[in-house]
């Protein structure tokens, strides 16, 4: 049986994050991707072929309730960094101290994290967009002004001379292959087993369906909040696993104005955070298709999108739910069922998120607006609004999200938690949990640069304890 020093099961921002640090400290390191590797920019943006290729399960995936949330995930070589958006938020000492003291997190002070973050911050070349505004962004920006409401622009990972995103695949995975760690894709880790306390090897499914078992000092798991936790539970791992999922349940409008444009590359970065965190306005996308599927329940046709020349753009607003979500396993099925309650007072504050999203859309001068909930109709002036809220119950609410986390939670509490304070598990040796799935509860902010800093304070940790020093942190 082969055997490597660390094994990093998944190459998203948390497995991208966890192999540069270690291989640059000099650790031999072996990363496993389930998906297939894409090179950056070679399938467009929401096409057939991108959703076919770096979406799990083409993009169709599902978290079971009343009602159910549609929710995205990549899988792929950089995982879902390479199909996101990009906007980028820098963790909060508030959302620091709220975890530290809701959990019993040792050491998640934003003097140990704000350094990693800016370092994180100039290898993907964190910035605002040079000159004015995109349409689409200048759009949400004025009806937000209109309102008097506080708006910002959300600096993306970007370079603006190559307009290339920074993806996993283009910094932290590119650097840890120059520090000699391998990246195989095509690699589904089924299992990780565990002998005496102590977990020793991963079952590994190769893309022919042959399977090779890899031995290893320390396993790092990194397939992000839903993969994590079923990798975990299928493994016997289930302290506190899988009970916690977190997310930003999400509802969408679609706006109609020529001032928008429809240009299928721009991604909104202005984001509303008058009412930060616990709701935030924003937009995702200009692009034909997917403003058909925004359209889907409400009663426009999808197809009047083609004919409407003048331009459109999908607006969301994205709430900080109390609700909690569940990752089982179930016997002879590969995926896992995930499952999430949204509580009552969430459908209220789903409710207040559309009826603003509604406003400021309106304050921007769209011609019209329809909410993306069942049996929606356009609206034009502001009156109309509570009828189109009013929709939105339960029943008809239409419902996703793009950030799921908080599944394997992280603390020293082991009542609640599964990981320390630095990823370790509670109940196995030799196994660190390293993604999305510790960030402890939905953040309120997008959570990609949260997600990268715990990932290499975490590293690091295991680094120092074991008397190896951590690489310099920058390299742009
Ligand atoms: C469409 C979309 C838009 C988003 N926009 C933004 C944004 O603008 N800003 C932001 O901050 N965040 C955004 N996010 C969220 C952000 O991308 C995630 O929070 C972050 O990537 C999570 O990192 P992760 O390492 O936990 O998981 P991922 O980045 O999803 O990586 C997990 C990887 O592990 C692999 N994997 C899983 N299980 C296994 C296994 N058993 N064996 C081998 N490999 C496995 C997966 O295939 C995947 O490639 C967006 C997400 C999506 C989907």
């Amino acid at each position: 049986m082969k055997h490597v020093e660390a094994l990093v099961v998944g190459s998203g921002a948390g497995g991208a994050s966890t192999a540069a640090t270690l291989a640059a400290a000099g650790v031999e390191t072996l990363v496993l991707e389930e998906g297939p590797e894409v090179a950056p920019g070679a399938l467009p943006q929401f096409s057939q072929a991108q959703m076919r290729h770096q979406y799990r399960n083409r993009g169709q995936l599902m978290a079971l309730g009343l009602p159910p949330i549609t929710y995205a995930e990549g899988r792929c070589v950089g995982g879902s960094t390479e199909i996101n958006s990009g906007l980028y938020h820098r963790p909060s000492a508030a959302l620091l101290a709220g975890w530290t003291r809701g959990w019993g997190i040792e050491g998640l002070t934003s003097e140990v994290v704000d350094p990693i973050s800016a370092a994180i911050e100039r290898n993907l070349c964190v910035s605002t967009f040079p000159g004015p505004l995109p349409p689409a962004s200048a759009f949400l920006a004025a009806g937000a002004e209109a309102l008097g409401w506080y708006s910002v622009e959300v600096p993306r990972w970007f370079r603006h001379d190559t307009g290339q995103r920074q993806s996993m695949s283009l910094t932290y995975l590119r650097y840890a292959r120059q520090h000699g760690a391998r990246v195989r894709s095509g690699a589904r880790v089924q299992r990780i087993e565990v002998r005496d306390g102590r977990a020793t090897a991963a079952v590994v499914e190769g893309a022919d369906g042959g399977q090779v078992r890899i031995g290893f000092d320390t396993v790092f798991v990194c397939g992000g909040a839903v993969q994590s936790a079923a990798l975990l539970l299928r493994s016997g791992v289930a302290a506190n696993v899988g009970r916690t999922l977190s997310m930003h349940p999400t509802v969408k409008a679609v706006a109609f104005s020529e001032k928008i444009g429809n240009d299928p590359h721009d991604v909104p970065v202005t984001q509303v955070r008058e009412f930060a965190p616990d709701m935030t306005i924003g937009g995702s996308a200009t692009d034909g298709p997917l403003l058909a599927l925004s359209l889907l329940p409400t009663a426009v046709g999808v197809r009047e999108i083609p004919t409407y020349g003048a331009g459109a753009g999908i607006y969301y607003a994205a709430i900080r739910s109390s609700g909690r979500g569940r990752v089982r396993v179930l016997p002879r099925l590969r995926d896992p069922l995930v499952t999430f309650r949204v509580p009552t007072d969430d459908i209220a504050r789903l409710q207040s998120a559309m009826g603003r999203l509604l406003m400021v859309l309106l304050a921007a001068g769209s011609d019209q607006v329809v909410a993306s909930v069942h049996g929606g109709e356009p609206i034009t002036r502001a009156d109309q609004i509570p009828v189109e809220v009013a929709r939105m119950s339960r029943r008809a609410a239409d419902l996703m999200t793009v950030h799921v986390c908080s599944s394997v939670p992280m603390g020293e509490d082991r009542e609640i938690c599964a990981v320390d304070s630095f990823g370790a598990s509670h109940e196995v040796a030799g196994l660190v949990v390293n993604d999305a799935s510790i960030v402890n509860g939905a953040p309120g902010i997008n959570p990609q640069g949260t997600v990268m800093a715990l990932a290499i304070r975490n590293a690091e940790h295991f680094l120092t304890q074991r008397g190896v020093r951590p690489a310099p942190r920058e390299f742009s």
